[in-house]
């Protein structure tokens, strides 16, 4: 299989550094250069080519599992929903699977963000918690609150 420049361009849209592109494809940064700009040195291309291809074959299984490693990490690190709508903020470093609500160590954190203006701004918290963040921004635990004090002044 050969390494188009065009796949090199979906890789590093997709955020990834030429230096991590060539770090997946077992290639040295300047190759991942060559090939990304190689339209016009042909015979050069022709060549990295073959060897990328050969070092894809022989490794593919290994690189698609780190490319969905990263894309995944990426995610974890930069994606959000805002407003229904998927965003790339760059979130605040995440603890270790651990809420930053109740300290439980959790196998997936959430990043709740409070103002869609300033999406980068948020907690990583457990899925209980991210339930409480979103009944306080609602408002709803000030009305049971009320509520319960409205219940005690009546008895
Ligand atoms: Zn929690």
């Amino acid at each position: 299989m050969e390494i188009k420049p065009e796949a090199i361009r979906q890789l590093k849209s997709s955020g990834m550094t030429l230096q991590e592109i060539g770090d997946l494809l077992g290639i040295t940064k300047s190759e991942i250069h060559l090939i990304y700009h190689s339209e016009s040195i042909e015979s050069r291309r022709d060549r990295l080519n073959e060897y990328a291809s050969k070092h894809y074959h022989e490794h593919s299984k290994e690189i698609n599992k780190r490319y969905v490693e990263y894309k995944k990490e990426y995610a974890r690190k930069h994606v959000l929903m805002v407003n229904g709508k998927t965003t790339v903020v760059n979130k605040r470093p995440r603890p270790n699977d651990t809420c930053e609500l109740c300290s439980r160590v959790v196998d997936r954190l959430h990043y709740h963000h409070w103002d869609d203006g300033n999406p980068h701004l948020g907690v990583w918290v457990c899925s209980s918690c991210h339930k409480l963040c979103e009944s306080v921004e609602s408002g709803l635990h000030t009305k049971y609150l009320e509520l319960k004090d409205a219940i005690i002044y009546d008895n």
